[in-house]
């Protein structure tokens, strides 16, 4: 009997043995081809030697100093290259160990500046429906899944939501994506005068919504003119790219495609790539400097922040992501991905609609193309969509649909930048057969 108390405690999971580049091999000897990265972590796949040696190094160093006392070597340099490669004003960087930490440390952070430069009338924070960004309280009472929330509401702070930029469902009839994109990032101003002009702390996005809808990027303009509206009423832009950046999308950081920089960023999964657990939040120098001139300690804080072993694996990541050229394999990977799933699904009558970019694409299930309904969330589509992967020997993520019928089950996919051209078939041929699967079990 195990004693490992599993997320889902009626599965039975494989016993994953090791790993071969984008393969994870079960102790039957099975493959399993990871085209989801877990849930889009392992960007550089499972046996990257270079990785493993700079983390067995460091291990051999020193595993662990409580940055209480200590700062380290891999930690200060990892934050020196993030910087480096930062966009906008982003000039220091907070490392934790996760990406709800992450987000966790960055509405703390806001709160605290707003604090520290008198203006503590300064509370609201807004953020958008059907997001993910955690599942500690603090990320849960900011996202905007209302599956993941319901019976924790009680325990949730108050928090803003906005309409998030989803043009698949969102767009009128007639309306081109631009005005679209404009007339959802008004809804941040509006809220922000229903609140209180100089009450609101900070806005929080995903640059590309990952978990709750599957790989949807904001249409053109969206970020630029949520960017404005942040800048006249004061508020801080917390984007939150734990899932998306990382050269997830085909730039390091998702908001790059978007031509804009937040004031806080927050990043995870893909900086530590599944070697070590680490994420971090960037924030500009003046808040920063803010803390440093005021109150000189940002009330926060974990045991585990800047774990130098963690760091190591960072720095190790990044190497492989810039300097060995990973990242620049992801954009033409995507297309080719794209074309794929377009090619097999396109036509396909449960397919509503194929999205994403770069390595981060999704794949919503419909009952109906033309109308758009959404299976019954009852059928639980996605889940057998997971296990028939899965018995295909495929990693696939998907999600389900909601009662409300704001959004069908999706797939997501977010495979590893390694992939090689015979991979990208091997993914949609496995998809294609599990969805059969899937759809004749739901009936
Ligand atoms: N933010 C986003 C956008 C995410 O997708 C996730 C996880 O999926 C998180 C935050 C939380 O990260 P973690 O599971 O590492 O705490």
């Amino acid at each position: 009997m195990s004693h490992v108390f599993p997320r889902h405690t009626k599965a039975k999971l494989p016993v994953a043995s090791h790993g071969d580049g984008a393969y994870i091999v079960d102790s039957d000897g099975k493959r399993y081809l990871d085209a989801c990265g877990g849930a889009a972590v392992s960007c550089l796949g499972h046996s990257d030697a270079a990785v493993t040696d700079a983390v067995r190094s460091q291990m051999d160093s020193i595993a662990f100093a409580h940055t209480g006392f200590f700062t380290s070597p891999p930690a200060e340099a990892l934050a020196e290259k993030l910087i480096a490669l930062a966009p906008g004003d982003l000039d220091r960087v907070y490392f934790v160990s996760g990406g709800s930490e992450a987000v966790e440390a960055s509405l703390k952070l806001a709160r605290q500046y707003f604090v520290e430069i008198g203006q503590p009338q300064r509370k609201h924070i807004i953020a958008r429906w059907q997001s993910y960004h955690g599942n500690t309280l603090g990320a849960l009472a900011a996202g905007g899944n209302r599956w993941r929330r319901a019976q924790f509401e009680p325990l949730l702070v108050d928090m803003a939501h906005i309409d998030p930029c989803f043009v698949y469902r969102g767009q009128e009839e007639g309306e081109s994506e631009f005005d679209y994109g404009q007339r959802v990032a008004n809804q941040l101003e509006t809220e922000i005068q229903r609140l209180g002009v100089d009450s609101v702390a900070a806005f929080v996005a995903e640059p590309v919504v990952g978990a709750t809808l599957g790989a949807v990027p904001a249409v053109e303009g969206y970020f630029k003119r949520i960017r404005e509206i942040c800048d006249q009423y004061g508020v801080l832009l917390i984007l939150d790219e734990v899932m998306c950046g990382m050269g997830r999308t085909g730039t390091l950081f998702a908001c790059d495609h978007d031509g804009v920089a937040p004031d806080i960023l927050c990043i995870a999964k893909g900086l530590g790539a599944g070697y070590q657990p680490i994420g971090a939040m960037l924030c500009t120098g003046a808040i920063y400097d803010a803390i440093e001139q005021g109150s000189g300690l940002f009330q926060h804080g974990h045991t585990y922040i800047g774990h130098p072993a963690a760091c190591a694996a960072g720095g190790a990541v990044l190497t492989r992501l810039i300097d060995d050229g990973l990242v620049e394999r992801v954009t033409p990977l995507g297309e080719a991905l794209h074309t794929r799933l377009e090619a097999r699904f396109g036509q396909h009558p449960h397919v509503g609609d194929i999205r994403g970019r770069g390595l981060f694409r999704g794949l919503e299930l419909v009952k109906d193309r033309e109308t758009k309904t959404p299976f019954d969330p009852g059928h639980k589509l996605h889940a057998k969509v997971k296990q028939a992967a899965m018995n295909e020997g495929l990693m696939c993520y998907p999600m389900g649909g909601t009662l409300d019928g704001q959004r069908g089950d999706h797939i997501l996919l977010a495979p590893p930048f390694i992939l090689e051209d015979a991979q990208l078939d091997e993914i949609t041929d496995k998809l294609d057969r599990a969805v059969t699967t899937a759809l004749a079990q739901a009936g």
